[in-house]
């Protein structure tokens, strides 16, 4: 690696309630296609727009899946700041923070096309954008040249840098899962094998009361 080169640095975020394989085929496919050095897993901690999760996890199972699924692959890690945050979490402050302790990085979020479409209800997009690359994945079959509008107006209204992801198209979402295993359908080859036994030992996802910290 040349000296003056910097580190890349992917983010995935989310929920993950729970992680599953459309999350961690996305961050392997931002690592291989656009030469990182590194993944950060960043689970949200109290989200403004995921308030209301009746039959969601705690954080602390949230995270604890996260590091399950993430432990046997190197160039992954979790990062737990916005876990160990009080109040509302955003994405724009988590960034702030990463750049200013690691000046020397460059990051690249990862997101899904539903993330790329709502990206102007995110709070500050523009510093957001000053911070990062975003590295944006097909999904629930939002055509590409939707995705690519919505890009350039991204651009011309925060100065956003946008890459678009070679990834496969996976119908894959938490909620979804969520909603099948308390209807005592599978999560097998949806989530990592080590997820879906966590879940079962711990009661997740069965009782709608069972609820956060
Ligand atoms: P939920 O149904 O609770 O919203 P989710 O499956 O969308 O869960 P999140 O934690 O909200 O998962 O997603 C984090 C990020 O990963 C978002 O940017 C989302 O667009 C992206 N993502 C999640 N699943 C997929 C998928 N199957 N394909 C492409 N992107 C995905
Ligand atoms: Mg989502």
């Amino acid at each position: 690696m040349e000296a003056d080169r910097k580190l890349r640095v992917g983010i995935m975020g989310g929920t993950f309630d729970p992680i599953h394989h459309g999350h961690l085929i996305l961050a392997e496919c931002a690592y291989e296609q656009y030469q990182l050095d590194h993944i950060l897993f960043l689970p949200s901690g109290n989200p403004p727009h995921k308030q209301y999760r009746p039959d969601g996890a705690s954080g602390r199972d949230r995270m604890n899946m996260v590091a399950l699924a993430i432990a046997d692959n190197p160039h992954f890690s979790l990062e737990a700041d916005e876990m160990e945050r009080s109040g509302y979490t955003y994405t724009y402050e988590t960034l702030q923070v990463l750049q200013h302790n690691h000046p020397d990085t460059e990051y690249f979020f990862i997101i899904g096309a539903d993330s790329l479409m709502a990206f102007d209800t995110w709070k500050y997009p523009e510093i957001i954008c000053r911070y990062c690359t975003l590295l944006t994945a097909v999904r629930d079959d939002l055509p590409f040249d939707a995705m690519q509008r919505k890009a350039e107006e991204l651009k011309r209204s925060y100065g956003a840098k946008i890459l678009f992801l070679d990834s496969p198209e996976l119908d894959i979402s938490s909620t979804a899962l969520r909603s099948r295993f308390r209807n005592n359908r599978t999560l097998r080859y949806y989530v990592p094998d080590c997820v879906l036994e966590y879940i079962e030992q711990n009661g997740l996802y069965k009782d709608t009361q069972n609820t956060k910290e």
